[in-house]
């Protein structure tokens, strides 16, 4: 297949009014109905306006997802590969621009947006690397004159559903592995951060993506993301965002046996024992916590420390906190930018109430920021609680804010009970010299990530994304794991006897 040359972008009206992308063409919601994008550290900031789709939008974009998928599935492997190349390098000429824009609608700061890029970037060029791979099983057949192989085989139309915290990386994770099986796909960015997919979409259209294989319809929840899990021509949903939704997508998913990846929410701990590094400690703490403003699935948002150093440790990252530059995320030397929403702040100040009224102990923090530099964003001052107990909701439910609670421990038996000590399984962390330790702590933590020496975030591309109990349901994105879910296996035998043959019957006695 021939790609098509890189073309200016076609995907607005008017500079800030964007649209729909179904069949290869930009248009507005079948109702007309927009909803505005605005910049979460200055509200006053436009970023765009997007069609709010329903239920006749998604049912255009699946249509035409059906129609694509009927050649995309036959072009071969190493040939939609390169499509996935040409984008790779479309976006690491674009990376500035898109990371700018990234802040400007999502709000954390330009080195976590040109990352989030990154993501995508090194996304591309795993996947495309995969459709000279997608490697299959030959194994001998139980019958002479028999071939028998396994294959995988695309799924057909993906439904995906996108969360605002990484706006181009997560659906770079669902859209490049989907297409590189040979899918086509429908996407639904969140509401909060539609530009980013866009501008991912965008790329891979210029790239030479025929019209089709990727549908994006922008809009809320309810409205445009529940009738894409349940259109009947979609086969699989991919979903990332909270457990409350993950729970009602997979449950409609299954009821309509339709395979469904769902990537949730997580409560995730890190482990400093009293031989560990301390600086190193409060160096990954600062960043594990209050990186992405702590709107990170794999946040660290609890830390045990072992009672010999709690107070030093607790003293020094409450130091550090306190230094942290918070602002506008594309001004230099601003190291915490916004909360997305109002609702987040909310969110965030509900917490820091019930962990008060726990009994929790307010170290530093918590509370909105209102000051000149941030009267017109959603900004919260970094927080961190202390003398946090494992029962307490501060220490349980994920807050998706820059709040972090600290709990103390006597052994090392102890904390990893405390780190198991909750309903989700996403991400953990260790901080120790002894090697021994190390290892056990990998092998008895209960969650799909264990950093050693490193806070609780930084997941790479080319490994498996995905954790245990409310965290996921079992799958895995990134790494060959995601092809897991991208591709059915089909089992062939060939049978070139020219007789008949009965498995397990003529077993040739
Ligand atoms: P968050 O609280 O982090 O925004 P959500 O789970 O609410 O996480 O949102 C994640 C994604 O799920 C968003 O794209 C959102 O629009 C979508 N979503 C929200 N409600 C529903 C729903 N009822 N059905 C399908 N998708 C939904």
């Amino acid at each position: 297949m021939k790609a098509s040359k890189p073309k200016a972008s076609s995907s607005t009206t008017t500079k800030h009014n964007y649209l729909n992308l179904i069949g290869g063409h930009w248009q507005p919601a079948a109702g007309g109905a927009t909803f505005k994008n605005r910049n979460p550290a200055d509200t006053s900031d436009l970023v765009g306006t997007f069609p709010a789709s329903t239920v006749k939008d998604v049912d255009a974009a699946v249509r035409a997802a059906r129609e694509a998928f009927k050649t995309w599935r036959l072009t071969p492997a190493p040939k939609r590969a390169e499509i996935l190349y040409r984008t790779g390098t479309l976006l690491a000429e674009r990376k500035e621009e898109y990371a700018r824009l990234m802040t400007r609608e999502m709000g954390k700061v330009l080195d976590e947006t040109r990352g989030d890029v990154q993501e995508a970037i090194d996304t591309a060029f795993y996947m495309a690397g995969e459709g000279r791979r997608m490697f299959g099983q030959t194994t001998p057949s139980e019958l002479q004159s028999k071939f028998a192989m396994s294959v995988r085989m695309p799924v057909g139309v993906i439904g995906m559903i996108a969360p605002w915290n990484f706006p181009m990386a997560i659906p770079s994770w669902k859209l490049f592995p989907a297409l590189v099986c040979g899918n086509a796909c429908v996407i639904k960015p969140a509401e909060d951060t539609p530009l980013s997919t866009l501008n991912l979409v965008q790329t891979l259209m210029d790239a030479g993506l025929p019209p089709g294989v990727v549908n994006i319809v922008f809009g809320f929840g309810p409205e445009a993301g529940a009738p894409l899990v349940e259109h009947p021509g979609v086969d699989a949903v991919s979903f990332t965002g909270s457990s409350e939704v993950g729970r009602m997508v997979g449950q409609t998913a299954a009821g309509l046996f339709k395979p469904c990846s769902l990537e949730m929410g997580g409560k995730n701990a890190m482990i400093v024992m009293d031989d560990a590094d301390l600086n190193l400690a409060v160096e990954g703490a600062l960043w594990g916590a209050f990186g992405t403003t702590g709107q990170r699935c794999t946040a660290t948002s609890r830390i045990l420390l072992h009672k010999k150093i709690a107070g030093k440790f607790t003293r020094e990252l409450v130091k550090a906190a306190e230094k942290l530059r918070v602002g506008n995320g594309l001004n230099d030397g601003v190291q915490m930018g916004p909360q997305v929403n109002q609702q987040q702040v909310e969110t965030s100040e509900r917490y820091i109430k019930i962990a008060r009224e726990d009994g929790a102990t307010l170290e530093t923090g918590g509370k909105r920021l209102t000051g000149k530099a941030h009267a017109n964003g959603y900004f919260f001052a970094p927080t961190i609680f202390s003398g946090v107990k494992s029962k307490m909701r501060i220490a349980q439910e994920e807050v998706f804010g820059p709040v972090v609670a600290l709990l103390e421990f006597k052994s090392f038996e102890e904390a990893v009970e405390i780190a198991n000590g909750i309903s989700y399984g996403l991400s953990t962390s260790i901080y120790t010299r002894d090697v021994n330790r190390a290892y056990r702590a990998m092998r008895d933590l209960e969650a799909g990530i264990t950093y050693v020496n490193a806070p609780t975030i930084g997941a790479e591309v080319h490994l498996p994304f995905g954790g245990v109990r409310k965290t996921g349901n079992g799958h895995r994105e990134g790494g060959t794991t995601a092809l897991d879910f991208y591709t059915t296996w089909k089992a062939v035998y060939v049978d070139y006897s020219e007789r008949l043959q009965r498995a397990q019957i003529d077993t040739g006695e």
